[in-house]
């Protein structure tokens, strides 16, 4: 019976009150499933850590960190806080040393969920290059404040990340039985950089010659995001377009209560971190108020990550069967519950399905 061990973050505002219905959700699984075995340890690393000690977390934390297997993460935001030292400092750093170069975010549309899209069958993944392309830090500014001032912003793609990207969306799509995978691209008017996009993209499809690959561009795609979202199996796409659709994606199917996450390293040798795209929700922090779904969805998706698919796909359905049912609705929903009783009645529904 392998032991996993996680390491839990809960960062700022809404985190810690998210985090606690999951951390809930997930040591009830281990005692209905006695081969489930996950030990968590808890850092305090966050805005309120920063104000105390000058700094997001401490020196050795990305050695204590990486002997864990998996990273679940709430949110970092607070206004006290310069957002580029909450970003820069901790969120950037993990990803980075890590070698979590995958963000894997689901577009599913959860049965019970308002949305003007409800009832259709839309479950996607959009699989988002991570860690080079349009977000890098290479370029400047001349001429500061002056009529010829001019900034230049470069974007990285390369062959061997680019390549990375392509191959894990295949490799998703083969595992879980999909048939097709589209490429979010822009060649047409972003010649160089997304001509290669193109290029490794075409070539890796190649080698799955049981999937089609589908390439659209960019402002077609999100066009078709909301025309047809019901078409799409799996999305693969540059750091900027995947941050874009991903945004988009969410909104389709009901916001972001309901927008898990995962930032993978695939090769496993490094934790991955698992987190709900929302952030630390200032406007309702301390008010027991917050959906926790996206949350819990992302431990779930943490859980499968280590294996444990089964499980993952038994927490979505106990999801599922609270928001059909509809009495138990934290605000965001149109209810009046907290989050703590949204995470006891996921938790309920948990215990009748195993
Ligand atoms: P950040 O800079 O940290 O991403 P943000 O300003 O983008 O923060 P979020 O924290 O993501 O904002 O919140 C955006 C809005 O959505 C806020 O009004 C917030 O209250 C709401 N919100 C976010 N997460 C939740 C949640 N889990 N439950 C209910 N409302 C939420
Ligand atoms: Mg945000």
């Amino acid at each position: 019976m392998a032991s996993h061990r996680i390491a839990v973050l809960p960062g700022d505002g809404i985190g810690p009150e998210v985090v606690s219905e999951a951390v809930k959700v997930l040591e009830l699984l281990k005692k209905l499933d006695p081969s489930l075995d996950l030990e968590f340890e808890t850092f305090d690393w966050s805005s309120e850590y920063y104000l105390q000690h000058g700094k997001m977390m401490p020196d050795n934390a990305l050695e204590t960190l990486k002997k864990y297997d998996a990273i679940l993460f709430g949110a970092i935001g607070d206004k006290r806080v310069p957002d580029d030292v909450t970003v820069w400092e901790l969120i950037m750093p993990i990803r980075k040393q890590f070698r979590q170069y995958i963000n894997l975010r689901p577009v599913k549309m959860l049965k019970g969920v308002p949305s003007r899209f409800e009832g259709e069958d839309i479950d996607f993944v959009i699989v988002r290059e991570n860690a080079e392309g349009e977000y890098s830090n290479s370029g400047g500014r001349l001429y500061p404040g002056l009529e010829e001032e001019v900034a230049v912003q470069n974007t990285i793609i390369t062959r061997i990340g680019t390549a990375k990207a392509a191959k894990f969306a295949f490799e998703y799509a083969q595992k879980h039985g999909k048939k097709s995978v589209t490429s979010a691209t822009k060649s047409n008017a972003i010649i160089h950089s997304m001509k290669l996009w193109d290029d490794v993209v075409r070539t890796v499809a190649e080698q799955y010659p049981s999937i089609k690959l589908d390439s659209y561009y960019i402002d077609a795609l999100a066009a078709y995001f909301v025309e047809r979202p019901d078409d799409f199996e799996v999305v693969v796409a540059s750091n900027l377009f995947g941050d874009i659709l991903s945004d988009l994606g969410s909104a389709v199917v009901g916001g972001l209560g309901f927008s898990p996450s995962a930032n993978l390293n695939p090769e496993g040798d490094f934790p991955s971190m698992f987190e709900p795209v929302h952030g630390s929700a200032p406007d309702i922090a301390g008010k027991g108020i917050a959906n926790p779904i996206a949350q819990i969805w992302s431990a779930a998706l943490m859980l499968e990550h280590l294996g444990r698919a089964d499980l993952a796909a038994v927490m979505i359905e106990a999801i599922e069967q609270v928001l059909v049912e509809g009495e138990v609705r934290t605000p965001d929903l149109g209810g009046s519950a907290t989050t703590s009783e949204m995470g006891s009645a996921i938790s309920e529904a948990l215990q009748q399905k195993l």
